[in-house]
């Protein structure tokens, strides 16, 4: 039988976060994470160039105020979400904010280049890829990669694309609060009651509670199930809140030293504004450790600002932001009490993740609270990424000291346009396992949608073992790209598998159960794996091919319905460039659907770019108008 190439490669964990991103892997001694040039944290920042690679990270991060339009900071704001969803997150952002295809949010750069946040996002990735493999001395091309709790599916199957576009296979989507358990080794004991967690994380901007249960499993051999049963949180309050408030506090005292009035001074050029945003959050860093902190500033012609920053002053102006987040906590635990059997819950443990939870008065009265004394042994910076390393050990089947896993021996999913594969669960997974996809129709009016769950690695249904379909009948004609269809995968601890259809608009509900390892031998199973590490290169292609045909189909329909109801608002040179680009774009579909062996990949990829890109100016008349038709 054919080796299987992959297994000797590492998975690595990672903690793909709004303002820092971090990779870390298992190690026969623990988790350990892996470090670059510049240190572990990579910040999550990324500076486009015109005539160069991006650059990721610190440096992009130090000159972010240099060149604005060109760095893309908090990119996690935007994975998987239309540029409607994310309209109160656009002015902190920086960079100029469009709408791409099909409502997507997308960035573009000063010299007209679009590109999504998943793309940003792999950019980050590449990098956390690169130290890995540099680390390890070996190639990396598995990770393990968490998500906030609260992430719906798009934006979790955004976060997979980064990965494949980094080139990287995602091979679990973890809960950030679930990997911090696991980090405890919560789960990994020989406890045999459910245990509730509470997960305070309070980072630079967000603020997120969850609250989880872990149930031991029921039969030995399986591992434990970890369930959010609620979560709350506030994506605008963390550290830099207390450092503007910092801030504000010394230049209101500057203003008086200086004569001026109180707020004259807070609108200050950006270098300055940076300059004192790094003392107060120096001061406030210091006053984790000890009662007080000084701060001295030259103001010129021999002035000085000096002062004596004592704790108490500090918890007195942090006060209301920590109260916000403990009314958060108050009702996350209610909502938990308030699901399934939760009526009777206790809080049994409570973890701090997230550079903020340093501060003492955090600490205090996240414990009065909850009346724990809370877990903070581990760093608060690390816990995400170390858990996810946790996990990825697991799936590496490495001798953890844990609990056997009862895993998915083969991917689970459902045939797409062109007979490609989408997968829901990959392979490895561990029992139960529940996935919920997203899809629609590509045909105008369809009535009736066909769901082919298919079991393999290949990425074409043709390759892969066929468990079974059912039809979606009897929905109303709609355009294409219009019915909502969630497909729900849910393998229960048998490893029965139950596949459930919903059309969201018209309600019509359908479904079907398989057993889907049934009749498979460990050999089939290696087998069907070694053939997709065979033919991984060529089923990337096609599938890539299939993808881009039937994304193009629906740019051209989109394109080509706004050109036609406000061609007449474009500039000339553009519409004739769309309506080229649009001839083109007809003719490599019509190419790739008769051979896609015949069509190249990366010019059929460039060339959906650019008629994207020409688009922009259509996209915003079409934004215009349909505003100015809302306002009617
Ligand atoms: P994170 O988003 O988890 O990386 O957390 C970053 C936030 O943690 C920033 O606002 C930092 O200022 C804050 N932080 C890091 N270390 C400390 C500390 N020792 N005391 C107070 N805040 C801290």
């Amino acid at each position: 039988m054919a080796e299987k190439p992959n297994t000797a490669s590492p998975i690595v964990g990672i903690d793909l976060g709004t303002t820092n991103s971090l990779v870390a892997v298992f190690e026969p001694g623990g988790p350990r994470v892996l470090g670059g040039d510049a240190g572990e944290i990579l910040p999550s920042c990324v500076r486009y160039r015109e005539d160069g690679p991006p650059i990721v990270g610190s440096e992009a991060r130090e000159r972010a105020v240099e060149f604005p339009r060109e760095t893309v900071t908090s990119v996690k704001r935007l994975m998987g979400r239309s540029l409607a969803d994310c309209g109160d997150e656009v002015p902190y952002l920086g960079c100029r904010i469009i709408e791409g295809p099909h409502h997507t949010a997308r960035v573009e750069l000063p010299w007209g280049r679009v590109v999504s946040p998943q793309e940003v996002s792999a950019e980050i990735l590449r990098e956390l890829k690169r130290r890995a493999s540099e680390a390890l001395g070996t190639e990396v091309s598995r990770a393990v990669v968490t998500v906030p709790a609260y992430f719906d599916d798009a934006q979790r199957q955004a976060t997979r694309d980064a990965g494949r576009l980094a080139g990287l296979e995602v091979v679990r989507i973890v809960n950030e609060p679930t990997a911090a358990a696991l980090a405890y080794g919560l789960g990994a004991g020989k406890e045999t009651e459910p245990r509730t967690v509470a997960v305070y994380d309070l980072g630079g901007g967000t603020f997120d509670i969850s609250i989880l249960r872990i149930t031991p499993p029921i039969e030995e051999g399986q591992t434990s199930f970890f369930q959010v049963l609620a979560t709350a949180g506030d994506t605008r309050l963390g550290g830099d809140d207390i450092d503007r408030a910092l801030v504000r506090m010394f230049t209101d005292e500057i203003a008086e030293l200086l004569g001026l009035e109180r707020g004259t001074l807070e609108s200050f050029d950006a270098p300055t504004r940076r300059a004192l945003i790094g003392f107060a959050e120096a001061v406030k860093m210091k006053l984790s450790e000890d009662e007080s902190a000084s701060v001295r500033i030259e103001l010129g012609e021999d002035r000085v600002y000096e002062r004596t920053v004592r704790r108490d002053e500090l918890e007195s102006l942090m006060e209301p932001w920590v109260d916000r987040t403990i009314e958060a906590c108050r009702r996350a635990v209610g909502d938990a009490k308030a699901s399934p059997g939760g009526s009777s819950l206790e809080i049994d443990r409570v973890i701090l993740v997230g550079g903020s939870t340093r501060v003492p008065m955090v600490r205090r009265k996240v414990e009065e609270f909850f009346g724990l004394e809370p877990y903070c042994a581990l760093d608060p910076d690390r816990v995400v990424a170390l858990g996810a390393a946790v996990q990825a050990g697991i799936m590496s089947g490495g001798d953890l000291g844990m609990l056997l896993l009862d895993v998915i021996p083969l991917s689970l999913g459902i045939e797409t346009q062109g007979g490609a594969v989408a997968k829901l669960i990959t392979a490895n997974s561990t029992v139960p396992a529940r996935a919920t996809e997203m899809f629609s129709t590509s045909v105008d009016g369809q009535t009736s949608i066909k769901i082919h769950v298919v079991q393999g690695e290949r990425e074409m249904v043709e390759h892969c073992r066929s468990l079974g379909e059912f039809h979606l009948s009897g929905l109303p004609p709609m355009p294409a790209g219009i019915p909502q269809l969630e497909v729900e995968f849910l393998v229960d601890a048998s490893g029965v598998l139950s596949v459930r259809a919903h059309e969201r608009r018209s309600g019509k509900r359908a479904s079907l159960q398989v057993v889907p390892n049934h009749g498979l031998t460990r050999e089939e199973v290696e087998s069907i794996e070694a053939e997709s590490f065979a033919h991984a290169r060529e089923d990337m292609t096609r599938h890539r091919i299939v993808d881009l045909i039937v994304n193009s189909k629906l740019d051209l329909k989109w394109i080509g319905e706004r050109l036609a109801a406000y061609g007449d608002k474009l500039e000339s040179g553009n519409r004739a460039e769309l309506e080229s680009l649009i001839a083109s774009l007809s003719a490599m579909v019509a190419d790739a659907e008769r051979d896609w062996s015949s069509v190249d990949a990366d010019a059929f990829y460039a060339l959906k770019q650019e008629l994207d890109s020409a688009s922009v100016r259509l996209q915003e008349i079409g934004i215009a108008e349909s505003l100015r038709r809302d306002a009617e």
